[in-house]
């Protein structure tokens, strides 16, 4: 595994004008409930006041954050290594929120 995100949901309706998704530069975090490598794709909620980056979606089984090195979107799947959760991204009140696929 090279990237929490596993499967990019598909393109919306043929002719759609999707924009390219936005890829981003990770930085090691500091997360060390994983092994070192992959430790830039996850680091620790902040809490409340805690802002999401389009490439970040918070895990809601162990409340870690799990970073892509591109944008998510709704539909997406990623894996959270930290609790080994298989993740489905949604859009909820306007934000990027992952629910559990079991
Ligand atoms: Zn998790």
């Amino acid at each position: 595994m090279n990237d929490p995100l596993q499967k990019e949901a598909p393109d919306d309706a043929p002719g759609s004008k999707a924009q390219p998704r936005q890829r981003y530069v990770l930085d090691d975090t500091g997360f060390n409930e994983v092994p070192k490598k992959y430790r830039k794709f996850y680091r620790k909620f902040g809490g409340p006041g805690d802002t999401l980056a389009p490439n970040e979606v918070l895990c809601p089984v162990c409340m870690v954050v799990v970073r892509s090195s591109r944008e998510l979107r709704p539909g997406d799947r990623v894996y959270c290594m930290p609790c080994f959760s298989r993740l489905i991204v949604i859009e909820c009140n306007g934000r990027l929120e992952a629910r559990p696929v079991y």
